[in-house]
């Protein structure tokens, strides 16, 4: 029996998907590959709504957000880190591992980032090189508006990078229209696929700073990426299965519309919101105009918490995760990656329940 993954990523595999990743492999020097390489590409740059430059990096996402501060920046470099949330201090981790100049906007968790406080700092520190910004925060739920962002950015001399991870494909995006000079994400989020893939979109201001920079790099050369992809190629050996699986994914993804998955999500997670609030667990976020279409994320009140995680898995195969940081005991977080129901969100209830009825404290 295969496992339900109510988790924030990787989420099941559709049956078509995984089909394509039980054929043979191709070679990555040969012009098929070439072919499927263009392919992918082209239709990344519809996913992510731009004419510029799309690259596939064989890595996590984490390995994608590493790679855009080595590509744009130099030691010493000031940068502002919207943080409000575990991935927005991640971000503080790698650029403060590099050595940058790192201001950050800290916000509860819970909350979005206010557009005043951006300018303030701007006006305070006026060399800011760089913002960087998650898209949807996957240890909150919270999604952090990317286009009033856009539009004051594309103003000053800083990048806007954006941590798209998992509120690729689960949100409305684009990066043309937005002004986004760097937009990260990953095969394990919204694309229906194993970990393995990671795509960053480039803006021309971001191709003109990589010039720039003199951070050291060398597998995360962006430069390289792009003088091989002129040749239908990746520098290094790419995780081909993968690539081909991300074509038929793409396919699939560009006919269903982003549009209509996205309201399809957002359906289903104000289901489910409701549904685990009638049973005793509290919504975390308090603004609806800020909840994403992601995961649900809920208080666990008196619930025991790695009981519950454990009791899921152990007895039904379903997989739920953990609130992250300082919400580790506190929070649970219902993934909504798989392509799932209001019948699976009924089932992982029903088992919730169940699980209460043993677990009553009295
Ligand atoms: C999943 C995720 C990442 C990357 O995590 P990896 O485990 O390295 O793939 C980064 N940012 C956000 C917002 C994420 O949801």
């Amino acid at each position: 029996m295969s496992k339900k993954l109510f988790t924030p990523g990787p989420g099941n595999i559709p049956q078509f998907i995984r089909v394509q990743l039980s054929k043979d492999i191709i070679h990555h020097r040969m012009e098929d590959y070439q072919h499927v390489l263009f392919e992918v590409t082209g239709k990344l740059q519809k996913v992510f709504h731009t004419t510029s430059d799309v690259l596939i990096l064989t890595t996590s996402g984490t390995g994608a957000m590493e790679s855009a501060v080595v590509n744009f920046f130099s030691k010493g470099d000031e940068v502002l880190v919207i943080n409000t949330g575990f991935f927005g201090e991640r971000f503080i981790q790698i650029c403060r591992t590099f050595e940058l100049n790192v201001h950050s906007l800290d916000y509860e968790w819970g909350t979005t980032y206010r557009l005043e406080d951006v300018k303030k700092a701007f006006a305070k520190y006026p060399n800011i090189k760089g913002v960087f910004v998650i898209y949807h925060e996957t240890s909150t739920g919270v999604i952090n508006n990317l286009k009033e962002l856009g539009d004051f950015v594309r103003h000053t001399n800083a990048l806007l990078i954006t941590d798209c991870i998992s509120g690729m494909i689960h949100h409305p995006f684009n990066f043309d229209e937005w002004y986004v000079d760097c937009a990260l994400a990953s095969s394990q989020k919204g694309f229906l696929l194993p970990p393995g893939l990671a795509f960053v979109a480039l803006s021309t201001k971001a191709k003109e700073r990589m010039e720039l920079a003199t951070l050291p790099k060398y597998f995360w050369d962006y430069n390289k990426y792009l003088s091989y992809y002129k040749r239908g190629q990746n520098p290094y050996t790419p995780a081909i299965s993968l690539v081909l699986a991300l074509d038929v994914a793409l396919d699939y993804i560009l006919e269903k519309g982003v549009e209509t998955i996205s309201k399809e999500k957002r359906r289903l997670r104000e289901y489910g919101e409701k549904r685990l609030t009638e049973i005793g667990f509290t919504s975390f976020i308090q603004d609806d105009s800020i909840k994403g279409n992601v995961l649900i994320p809920v208080l666990i009140n008196d619930v025991d918490l790695n009981k519950l995680v454990e009791f899921l898995d152990n007895r039904y195969d379903i997989s739920v995760s953990k609130g992250q940081g300082k919400y580790t005991d506190k929070m649970l977080r219902v993934g909504l990656l798989s392509e799932f129901t209001e019948e699976d969100i009924d089932y992982l209830l029903e088992k919730i329940l169940e699980f209460k009825a043993t677990n009553e404290v009295e």
